[in-house]
């Protein structure tokens, strides 16, 4: 690490006029609220929860690592799920929240997937039953050795059938009066807009968790789902924020990653972000942007916004149109997800994770003499396939 790198961290850091993390235990919520004042964190309401989360918050799957540097630097928001990487990411984060204030953190986690969800139909399958949601939300307070979780999320809501799917949601109304949850949310990166604008009117939902950055073709769309959620009184979460973090799959153009935040978080409906940094570069990068977010014209030259001829890179909009192009019909957004996490994040392990939930252990392309798919990122699916399958065999 070099000396300007040691030293912003050192300034970063809750050493700040003397904020030391044991200085903080026993903090009331008010007294918390000022110390993120004092390290002039930029934070924002998430609707009608009332709770205040730094606008940069934190993806924890295999990086739990930076937890107490994210944590001493005032980042408060916290996303994982019991169904990263066998619920250990829950168990790191509880072994590091142990003994801190409760008012300094706001966790949000969640159940669910690509698994359960009928890629063509949008509905739930049979084999997602109510019962799991309970067992689930169970081992992950254990694991995290928390009483309540502040945010649980039903995930991978693509329709509107499953952002409503009542026996779900009377579930997790039972465990919010229980007090196990304090407030009802759902996670989305497929017909954003439509999950965005059902669990508005659902008068249940308090917050989402939406995939938004500047690459989706339909980011006006959720743009305006965004500001019609946030009206409403959700909380809104950004996920996917850096678009893939490549250009190009052979990961030589790096997209500008502070730019890229920036861009989501200009946006005043959403209220936080949950990057999945993985090392100190990208940590560092992130960590800027909560203290400024001056989107400069250079930097939004570098999203190449208006640019039609961009590289295809590594960012599937999760459109899935085609679904129904593809002779095998096997689920393609969830299988380029996987090759996202994979090639742009590095994160073999997520990868694996993904292909696993929907059993994806066979290559499909296989018997096909050409692809009979034109996706609208122009990506090359039976190439991608075979360049993302061979990671099931990677040892974890
Ligand atoms: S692979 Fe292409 S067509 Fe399919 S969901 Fe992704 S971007 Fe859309
Ligand atoms: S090559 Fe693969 S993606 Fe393309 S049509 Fe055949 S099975 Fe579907």
């Amino acid at each position: 690490m070099n000396d300007s790198r040691r030293n912003f961290i050192k300034k970063s850091m809750i050493g700040l006029a003397g904020l030391s993390v044991s200085s903080l235990k026993n903090l009331s919520f008010e007294s918390f609220d000022q110390v993120q004042q004092e390290r002039k964190v930029i934070q924002r309401t998430l609707g009608r929860t009332g709770l205040k989360a730094s606008i940069v918050g934190m993806g924890v799957a295999n990086n739990s690592d930076l937890l107490p540097l994210a944590y001493d630097s005032g980042i408060n928001f916290i996303f994982t799920s019991g169904e990263y990487r066998n619920g250990i990411p829950e168990r790191e984060i509880g072994r590091f929240l142990r003994n801190k204030p409760r008012e300094s953190f706001i966790i949000a986690d969640g159940v669910g997937g690509d698994k359960y969800i009928n890629p063509i139909t949008l509905k739930f399958t049979r084999n997602f039953k109510k019962e799991m949601i309970t067992e689930f939300l169970d081992r992950g307070l254990q694991r995290l050795g928390l009483d309540y979780i502040d945010i649980y999320c039903l995930g991978n809501l693509a329709s509107r059938d499953t952002a409503l799917h009542e026996p779900f949601l009377e579930v997790l109304k039972e465990l919010k009066d229980k007090g196990k949850i304090r407030f009802i949310g759902g996670s989305t990166h497929r017909n954003e807009h439509i999950v965005l604008k059902a669990a508005a009117d659902s008068n249940i939902y308090d917050a989402i968790i939406t995939s938004y950055n500047f690459r989706l073709a339909n980011r006006n769309r959720i743009k305006d789902a965004i500001a019609y959620a946030s009206a409403k009184g959700l909380g809104i979460i950004a996920m996917k924020t850096q678009a893939g973090v490549y250009w190009d799959s052979k990961r030589k153009n790096k997209i500008n990653m502070k730019a890229a935040l920036k861009w989501v978080l200009q946006d005043n409906n959403v209220h936080t972000c949950i990057p999945s940094f993985s090392n100190m570069n990208e940590f560092e990068e992130d960590l800027s942007v909560m203290k400024d977010l001056t989107l400069t014209p250079a930097e939004l030259r570098d999203l190449k916004i208006n640019d039609s001829k961009m590289e295809d890179g590594l960012f599937c909009q999760q459109c899935g149109d085609c679904l129904a192009q593809c002779n095998n019909c096997f689920n393609i957004p969830a299988v380029m997800r996987s090759y996202m996490y994979a090639y742009g994040y590095g994160n073999i392990v997520k990868a694996k994770e993904t292909l696993q939930s929907i059993d994806f252990t066979a290559d499909p392309c296989t018997d096909c003499e050409y692809c009979a798919v034109n996706c609208s990122m122009g990506f090359d699916i039976k190439k991608k396939v075979f360049d993302i399958i061979n990671i099931n065999e990677i040892p974890d």
